[in-house]
């Protein structure tokens, strides 16, 4: 590094220039924006570094607790960004990055995100946000008329109701579930003679009022993490959060869901909402949704379907009957930020009821007044930025066959992959692709066999090795960078109940081929060779060799 000719003042005029005045057009910034217009593939592909730094390393460049006393010039810091971030950073567009529901974005998002950014508009109130607050509800109209199908009239009389809300816009999946349960509790604790109601009087006084020792929440075993946040959030406690089996295709079970409805009952535990989920977050599968609104309107209890993933299957003529019962929802996540190709940050819930949200309305005097068409009064979080600008563009842009195909093609390439893994004698598919999402692991054809016919204390010797291998094959494939699944913990019936760690491949990037899949299989293979002088492989055919001897 040469000697820093110029150091960066502080003045006013300065400062004021950061507010004015764009950045030269040879700068850092100037260039490195030029150079994610032209080419961001090429871009990403040059500057993130493939290798794995250890995180303790790069901890190292983020270690100065100090905020800085004297400006920075933006072209410095941009140097900075360049060199520590963005090449640290995660390639969550490449092909071969097939592990997390974080994955590509249509190009026009970029320029797109600029505009937003620029009009730093804020939804909370329309004195903030003017054509972004109609822009949200039509948005939020679109994904309910997805689901609900309601005819014309529905939605000439609601979309921009001054008292009522479709839905809410959120950040997430997350606060769109904890959204939805917070109307859920309010509605089944209302307000009842001298009792205000669970929103004001709160939880305790609401269980004293009717006469219960706790409330509850239904969802299968696989149900996200987000849904025991709702309950911690809302009092009711995640021990509450109550996980009901699922069977072989990781589904909720009707008779153990009817079985745990009528323990709570004993127990003075009411239950207030049951949660159906379309595309489980760890192997993509859907509860029986159709059943599961019989269950709810038999115990009176709200009916929500969290599909935050597979929500936009919906857009699919050939694979929308696999949600079938969605429509009877009391109310339904959805991620934008997933499958519908927008960036991070936005989510939503839809309620079939234009009611359902005044049961979380909140007011205030200098903003979100009763009777405006604030947003805000219905949000959980208070402050929001004009994602649905990007929804919308996005619906608009590549519509509902575009949306359709992106669907097809990733429950198609899910499906021509399992296929392909069941081929393989040296791979086990662990579960199958209902939507675009499967598991499978490593094991050799003798490895397999044995386990075929293995007692369970056998069978669990075996399988600790495996998840071992498992991990560390995952864990170097990961180091080496050149394509990325994730892993996760299930028990399948099949293998006795038994904890086996699995490969998990998530299939939304529409650049992911066939191709890119079989070289991604290869290197596990590779690295699985490699291991042959690793202690667990050691044991394993320690094991294989004592009981081939036996048998
Ligand atoms: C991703 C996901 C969530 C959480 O959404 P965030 O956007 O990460 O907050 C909830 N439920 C399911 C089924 C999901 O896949």
């Amino acid at each position: 590094m040469g000697k820093q000719s110029k150091v960066a003042e502080s003045s006013w005029e300065n400062l004021l220039r950061i507010f004015t005045v764009p950045e030269a057009p040879g700068s850092t910034l100037n260039r490195l924006d030029r150079d994610i217009s032209t080419n961001l593939s090429g871009f990403l592909g040059e500057h993130i570094v493939a290798e794995e730094n250890d995180l303790a390393v790069i901890e190292q460049d983020f270690s100065d607790a100090r905020i800085p006393e004297a400006p920075a010039f933006v072209s410095e810091q941009t140097q900075f960004l360049l060199d520590k971030v963005v090449s640290q950073s995660v390639h969550t567009a490449s092909p071969s990055f097939v592990g997390h529901m974080t994955s590509a974005l249509p190009y026009f998002m970029i320029p797109l995100s600029k505009i937003m950014i620029a009009l730093n508009q804020n939804l909370v109130k329309t004195e903030t946000s003017k054509a972004f607050t109609p822009l949200e509800r039509q948005v939020l109209g679109m994904l309910h008329r997805l689901i609900y199908g309601q005819p014309d009239d529905f939605y000439d009389s609601w979309l921009h109701h001054s008292e009522r809300r479709l839905g809410a816009f959120c950040s997430g999946g997350t606060v769109a579930n904890i959204t939805a349960l917070w109307a859920a509790r309010n509605r089944a604790f209302g307000p009842d003679g001298e009792f205000p109601g669970i929103s004001r009087g709160g939880v305790f006084s609401a269980m004293r009022h009717y006469e219960c020792e706790g409330a509850a929440v239904l969802v299968s075993e696989r149900g996200h993490y987000s849904l025991s946040k709702a309950a911690d959030v809302l009092g009711i406690g995640r021990d509450q959060m109550v996980a009901v089996e699922t069977d072989g295709y990781n589904r909720i079970r009707p008779d153990a869901l009817v079985a745990t409805l009528k323990r709570l009952k004993q127990q003075r535990i009411r239950p207030f909402a049951l949660v159906g989920i379309a595309g489980t977050t760890e192997t993509g599968n859907i509860d029986p949704l159709d059943g599961l609104a019989d269950i709810a309107a038999e115990h009176g209890i709200h009916f929500h379907v969290d599909a935050a993933w597979g929500g936009p299957t919906l857009f699919s003529e050939r694979y929308r009957p696999r949600l079938a019962g969605i429509e009877r929802a009391d109310s339904v996540t959805i991620d934008a930020h997933k499958q519908l190709y927008v960036p991070m940050g936005a989510g939503m819930v839809l309620f079939r009821e234009p009611s359902a949200l005044g049961s979380i309305e909140h007011h205030a005097q200098y903003i979100i007044r009763q009777g405006s068409r604030d947003l805000g009064s219905t949000t959980l979080e208070g402050s929001r930025p004009g994602m649905a600008m990007l929804v919308q563009s996005a619906l608009k842009i590549i519509g509902r066959q575009g949306y359709a195909m992106l669907i097809d093609n990733g429950i198609q390439l899910a499906r021509r992959f399992a296929d392909r893994i069941t081929a393989l004698d040296d791979f086990e598919l662990v579960t199958e692709p209902e939507l675009n999402i499967l598991t499978y692991r490593w094991a050799p054809p003798e490895v397999q066999a044995l386990l075929g016919k293995a007692d369970d204390a056998l069978r669990q010797r075996i399988n600790d090795h495996l998840n071992r291998m498992t991990q560390s094959i995952q864990k170097i494939q990961r180091e080496r960078g050149k394509a990325f699944v994730s892993r996760t913990r299930l028990t399948p019936s099949r293998h006795g109940g038994q904890a086996i760690t699995v490969f998990r491949v998530v299939l939304a990037n529409p650049l992911t081929t066939d191709q890119v899949l079989r070289e991604l299989i290869e290197e596990q293979r590779q690295i699985a060779a490699e291991q042959r002088e690793s202690a667990d492989f050691a044991e394993l055919k320690a094991l294989l060799a004592s009981h081939y001897r036996q048998g």
